[in-house]
């Protein structure tokens, strides 16, 4: 096994459901958190929560799509803790809608933010792990990075994308960096993911989903990252495919 006691991890989206969840599970297993995301507030709720129980924790206020602030939130973190061993590319968004809605600031915002933002951060970790050839970095995409669903195109070209980009950082990186990649792909989830959509369908159908099945917690995909990033060091877990048992698609 990988001890992950004292090594230092950069979290976006850390302000909430997965990520928030993540931070947390990791902090208790000894690992020095950057909490990164744009709702200062939150992140500093989380970083008071993780000091009070013994942890380690600073809040990053960074937006994904902003190059220089991602930029400057990893250094923060690297002044704090002296370096980045693990990065957790999470921050993302699903505003769910028909294509025939033209809902393009949507589609232009899931771009930004799923896609470029986590190549904004891979950017911006990258050169420290490749310096001390060693690291982990986990990227979120979804079973929607799997299949297609109707209502969901752009989302799943954006997971699409994630998916494609975390086999190829594994091949380039992990042999001879020694830099391992997971890609995560969570079916439903229970968080505030929901909460963006604007189309009145996919709102009512998102909650009708939620009636189907028991969703998984944000603490169950916790739960699946600890595994990977505790696989011993020969070991690189590059996808994780985890659904509700009650998720018949
Ligand atoms: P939440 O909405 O609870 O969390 C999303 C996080 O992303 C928030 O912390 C938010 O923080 C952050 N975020 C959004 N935009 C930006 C930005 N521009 N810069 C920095 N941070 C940003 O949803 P989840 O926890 O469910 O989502 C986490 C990831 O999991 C996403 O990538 C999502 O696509 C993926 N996923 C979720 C599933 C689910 O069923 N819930 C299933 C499969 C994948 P803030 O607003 O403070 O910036």
């Amino acid at each position: 096994m990988m001890s992950i006691k004292g090594k230092v991890a950069l979290v976006t989206g850390a302000s909430s459901g997965i990520g928030a969840a993540t931070a947390l599970k990791l902090a208790e297993n000894g690992v020095k958190l950057g909490l990164a995301a744009r709702r200062l507030h939150r992140l500093t709720e989380l970083q008071e929560k993780i000091r009070a129980a013994g942890g380690e924790a600073i809040a990053i206020e960074m937006d994904v799509v902003d190059e220089a602030a991602v930029t400057a939130g990893v250094e923060k973190l690297v002044e704090a803790y002296g370096t980045i061993d693990i990065v957790f590319n999470n921050a993302g968004l699903m505003p769910l809608s028909d294509i025939e809605h033209l809902k393009t600031a949507e589609w232009h915002r899931m771009v930004d933010v799923n896609v470029k933002g986590l190549l904004n951060t891979t950017a911006a970790v990258l050169p420290y792990m490749i310096k001390r050839s060693s690291g982990h970095i986990i990227n979120t995409s979804s079973i929607a990075g799997r299949k297609t669903f109707k209502g969901l195109s752009v989302y799943c070209a954006t997971k699409h994308a994630i998916t494609a980009f975390s086999d190829g950082l594994r091949m380039e990186l992990a042999p001879t960096h020694n830099i391992r990649v997971t890609c995560i792909q969570p079916g439903a989830v229970e968080t505030e993911l929901y909460d963006q959509i604007t189309d009145p369908t996919y709102v009512e159908q998102m909650e009708d989903l939620k009636t189907q099945m028991e969703f998984l917690t944000a603490d169950n995909i916790a739960d699946t990252i600890l595994f990977a990033l505790n696989a011993p060091k020969h070991m690189n877990v590059a996808e994780l495919f985890v659904l509700p048992t009650q998720q018949g698609w």
